[in-house]
């Protein structure tokens, strides 16, 4: 499988920003190898997907329902139409910020799938979770209480643990390997043949100088990539390094 480089660009992202990821785009169609994608805010999705010859744009969230009384939120096929291709659900901001719960994760990866986007489902332990030995527990709960109700034709899963989202700080290689073996595992058993289509992203303080050790281990198919994905420079390094 191709290796999946895709950035998450948070709430950062003005129209100004735009030259960014046309210059992104032109980095990311020298390699042909990489599936290169950028989920941006909704308001960017539109013009950040006209016309791009390689990164596909992605959602960071979308609602479980189909359409109606729901203030503020966007439905899968309004962020489809929109243009965006796949959508991040349940990253621990939005469970930490928004209270989302893995129930709802699972609706709405039903939603996205439904309306022909792909779900790039989040999952990952705290660091208390991961000191008192519990994050493999955590990441497996979490995971099959997210997958969708049905077996996908295309899905992606993001390992993020909380404690190296932002901050610098990365597992040990080892740490990074048992907990993709472990959700591969359970995709395998789940869905069987199926599991070796859908990629496992590793996130949390990717970056040009970390991104090839992380992304030769067995079952890391690819990074979803915060801050290091903001800037043309600073996401260059681990296209290549993929
Ligand atoms: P950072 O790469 O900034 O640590 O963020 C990771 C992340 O949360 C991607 O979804």
């Amino acid at each position: 499988m191709k290796k999946h480089i895709i950035g998450n660009w948070k709430m950062n992202g003005m129209q100004s920003h735009l030259t960014e990821i046309q210059k992104i785009d032109e980095i990311a169609a020298l390699f042909d190898n990489i599936m290169t994608g950028l989920c941006v805010p909704a308001t960017l999705i539109y013009s950040a997907h006209k016309d791009k010859k390689a990164v596909i744009i992605g959602a960071q969230d979308c609602h479980q329902s189909k359409e109606g009384a729901h203030t503020g939120c966007l439905s899968a096929a309004m962020v489809k139409e929109a243009g965006a291709k796949m959508v991040i659900l349940g990253h621990s901001e939005r469970r930490q910020d928004q209270g989302e719960n893995s129930r709802l994760v699972s609706q709405k990866a039903d939603a996205a799938i439904d309306n022909n986007i792909t779900p790039i489902i989040c999952v990952g332990e705290s660091l208390a979770q991961r000191e008192s030995g519990q994050a493999e527990k955590i990441v497996s709960e979490q995971l099959l209480a997210s997958l969708p109700s049905n077996k996908p034709q295309k899905m992606i899963i993001a390992y993020e643990p909380i404690w190296a989202i932002g901050t610098g700080k990365i597992p040990q290689m080892e740490e990074v390997r048992e907990i993709h073996e472990v959700i591969f595992r359970l995709l395998t058993q789940k869905y069987g043949d199926a599991a070796n289509d859908y990629p496992i992203l590793y996130g949390g303080s990717m970056n040009g100088e970390n991104a090839s050790e992380l992304l030769k281990l067995a079952h890391v198919d690819g990074g979803l990539v915060g801050g290091a994905s903001l800037t043309a420079d600073k996401f260059a390094p681990i296209l290549k390094a993929a």
